[in-house]
Order: structure tokens, then C-alpha cells, then sequence
């Protein structure tokens, strides 16, 4: 399932495929995870794309009211208006979508590992010490973008890959 969600990330139109940005994000979970912990981070996550979900719904509505606008007989100018906000309102809202569908799978994905492996424990986890964000992102021994995290209840430690 986690390899699923992974992949699925991966080729998501919303997803940072790019090194730098896979990188960014990297150094955002575990800003997060430090300043807020787990949970609070995972439900700014989900903040943030729902957000981005309530803009596409507003785009869609400025799209439909533009596109009725663009059929009724009017002025030129009022044409040139209603063809310019079709293209801002299908533009905005693409970006809207794949940023809300990037965020939503890239937090279920790191929910889905937020399991301790040891002990079960559901998201009672910590930046473990021995690995800094930056050091984990300049090594080039990892194959995958990951933050390595400890359990608070029974101090396992494990990585989280983006
Ligand atoms: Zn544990």
C-alpha cells in the first residue's frame, strides 16, 4: 500500500518530481515534524490542500459564469473580458488541482508510514538526532528522499521516504 501510494506520488500531476523539489519537500516534513510534530504537521497538510480545493471550486464557478457570460450577445470588449477570465479561471484551476491532488497523496503517503513499526503506535514520532535533514539530503547513498524519525513511546527509529 505504501509502495503504492508512492509510486502513485511519483506520477501524480501535483507531485514535486523534480530532485530539488522532492528535496524541498523533504526539508518541509521535517521542519514540520520538528516545530509542530506529527500530527499537527499531517493536518496543516490536509489544511493546505483543501484550501487549494476550495480555490479550484471557486475557479470552476468563475469558469462556468465566464463561459455563459462569452454565449449572450454583447460588446466585443465584454467577449475579450469573458475569454480572458476563461483562460485565467481554467489556468488557476489546474494549478489548484494538481497542487491539491500533489499535497493530498504526498500526506497519505507519509501518514501511511507514520506507523511505528515496532511498537504500532499511529504518528507519536520525532526527528530522530543522528540524521539532520540536510545531511540526509546530501547523501547520495540513499536511493530514496527520506527523513529518519523515532518513536516517542518506545524510541524505534525508522525512515519515512517521500
Ligand atoms: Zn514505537
Amino acid at each position: 500500500m505504501v509502495r503504492c501510494l508512492r509510486v502513485c506520488a511519483t506520477i501524480a500531476p501535483g507531485s514535486d518530481v523534480g530532485f530539488f523539489a522532492k528535496d524541498a519537500a523533504m526539508m518541509q516534513l521535517a521542519d514540520g515534524i520538528r516545530r509542530h510534530g506529527f500530527k499537527k504537521w499531517y493536518e496543516r497538510e490536509l489544511l493546505r490542500g483543501h484550501a487549494h480545493l476550495v480555490v479550484l471550486i471557486f475557479c470552476c464557478l468563475g469558469l462556468m459564469m465566464a463561459l455563459e457570460g462569452a454565449t449572450r450577445f454583447r460588446s466585443t470588449a465584454d467577449q475579450l473580458f469573458d475569454l480572458m477570465a476563461v483562460v485565467v479561471c481554467t489556468g488557476a484551476g489546474l494549478w489548484a488541482l494538481r497542487r491539491y491532488m500533489g499535497l493530498l497523496l504526498r500526506a497519505e503517503s507519509i501518514a501511511n508510514q507514520a506507523d511505528c513499526p515496532r511498537c504500532k503506535a499511529y504518528g507519536r514520532l520525532e526527528l530522530a538526532a543522528s540524521t539532520s535533514p540536510a545531511s540526509a539530503a546530501q547523501t547520495s547513498e540513499a536511493p530514496d528522499q527520506q527523513v529518519a524519525v523515532r518513536c516517542r513511546a518506545c524510541g524505534h527509529e525508522w525512515p519515512i521516504y517521500l
